[in-house]
């Protein structure tokens, strides 16, 4: 794929459209010279260089990583038009585009039904839930397991809605009897489950979640902002189908393209399981164009401006990587087989040691010492000497004394937490690379 090749190709597809509405002269106010042009875009990508390698394999840190191809050239093209998928007079090609996207992503869920729509974020796309969760069940509140993303706490907040942590088991699952419990007293209305933590990866048993809610009358939401795709490989590899299969029994779901689905920001996705739910969203807008009959996607969002540009991007990459197991699939598998031979070479080493199994792409594992103390310095060193030297670009994750001493008994509690070392291994590159980080890893921690 010769990205030059397909970004000119893009760009004069479009140019070739934009001729055919005749000839005009643009205003000399939008002038600049090529040799101004070329000097500030010198100083920008020097400046860009201040960045960490996200395309490496050796950068197995955070969930970063950049666009595909496809995606880029999606995106040029679409966002050399420029259109916004707030009404449908704002772009009609790629509100339909949106609409095929979205559809594309409640199949790979098993949704029966739904109203979706694309998001600027995760964050956003839960905020539409948890908003849709507190018009249907007023007055009742939302819990989440405490390694649930911040941002469920955050925006029980914003919402005004009684948001209450449930504690994890020793896996970082929502711990099911005191979710029962909770739900005993009446005063939840929904239940926010994670098809992959941010943390650890870890997957909530969602179909457990679901059969406890029902049986309460509570709602189920689900965010699977990071771990979403994964529902590719439910049943392969030993991932096990239960919880991926009930997404499609449960009343919302949140995935972000720009995670696992090779985008680039901007891009996350919340689809609700009755489309009835379209009534909240209704507003009286003086200044967009509604079509009578079906809602169109400005009716269905809580965000105005939306860019076109970001479905015309993700619809380009499904039409080469559909989101199927032997498409965007293979990707993911690789990641996962990253994972897992990394854990393995954790399981032998005697300087660093596997906090937990991973369950996706996330590892997270701490270098060997006695005390919580001397655990968090060399996690902090490491995290540090690594990226100074360009040997890895890792993460840290805090994890508190119970949680290590669940799973690693008999090391002294001399601290209430502790960082540990995190790596997401969201590139297929990664899996060739693993033994190589492992060792750069080991080298940093002797
Ligand atoms: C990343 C993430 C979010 C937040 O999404 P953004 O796209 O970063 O706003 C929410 N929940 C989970 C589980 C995530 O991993």
């Amino acid at each position: 794929m010769d990205l030059d090749h397909w970004l000119g190709a893009a760009a004069d597809a479009i140019a070739d459209w934009q001729r055919t509405f005749g000839a005009y002269d643009a205003h000399p106010s939008v002038a600049v010279s090529d040799e101004r042009l070329g000097a500030a875009l010198a100083e920008l990508t020097s400046r860009l260089t201040d960045n960490y390698p996200f395309f490496h394999p050796a950068y197995a840190g955070q969930m970063m990583k950049p666009p595909h191809p496809a995606a880029v050239v999606g995106y040029l093209a679409a966002m050399l038009i420029n259109p916004n998928n707030h009404a449908l007079d704002g772009g009609p090609a790629t509100a339909t585009m949106e609409k095929e996207v979205v559809g594309r992503l409640a199949d790979m869920f098993g949704l029966r039904t739904h109203l979706g729509h694309l998001t600027t974020s995760g964050t956003i796309a839960n905020l539409e839930a948890l908003y849709v969760a507190r018009e249907l069940h007023p007055g009742l509140g939302i819990a989440y397991s405490s390694e649930a993303h911040y941002t469920h706490a955050r925006m029980c907040a914003v919402l005004g809605i009684d948001g209450t942590p449930v504690g994890a088991d020793a896996a970082g699952r929502l711990d099911l009897d005191e979710l029962d419990a909770l739900l005993a007293t009446g005063r939840v209305g929904t239940v926010v489950a994670t098809a992959g933590t941010t943390g650890l990866g870890a997957v909530d048993p969602v179909h457990r979640v679901l059969e406890i809610a029902r049986r309460h009358g509570v709602r189920v939401h689900v965010d699977a902002a990071y771990g979403g795709f994964y529902a590719l490989l439910a049943g392969q590899d030993g991932l096990d189908p239960a919880p991926w299969g009930a997404i499609a029994g449960c009343d919302s779901v949140v995935v972000d393209p720009h995670k696992h689905g090779l985008q680039p920001y901007g891009c996350g996705a919340v689809l609700l399981a009755d489309p009835d739910v379209g009534r909240f969203y209704l507003h009286d807008s003086p200044y967009t164009y509604f079509t009578p009959g079906d809602l169109h996607l400005g009716e269905i969002s809580l965000e105005c401006s939306r860019a076109g540009a970001a479905a015309a991007a993700l619809w380009l990459t499904f039409q080469v990587l559909p989101p199927t197991p032997g498409g965007l699939g293979q990707l993911l598998a690789a990641s996962r087989r990253a994972a897992r031979g990394w854990a393995d070479l954790l399981q032998e080493s005697a300087r660093l040691s596997l906090y937990q199994p991973p369950e996706l792409d996330i590892v997270c594992y701490f270098p060997a010492g006695r005390a919580m103390s001397a655990i968090d310095a060399a996690s902090a060193r490491i995290l540090s000497d690594g990226m100074t030297s360009g040997a890895a670009y890792l993460s840290t994750l805090r994890v508190s004394a119970a949680a290590l001493g669940r799973r690693h008994p008999g090391i002294d509690a001399d601290q209430t937490d502790a960082r540990i070392l995190r790596s997401v291994l969201m590139k297929p590159e990664h899996e060739a690379f693993v033994p190589e980080l492992h060792a750069r890893v080991e080298r940093l921690a002797g």
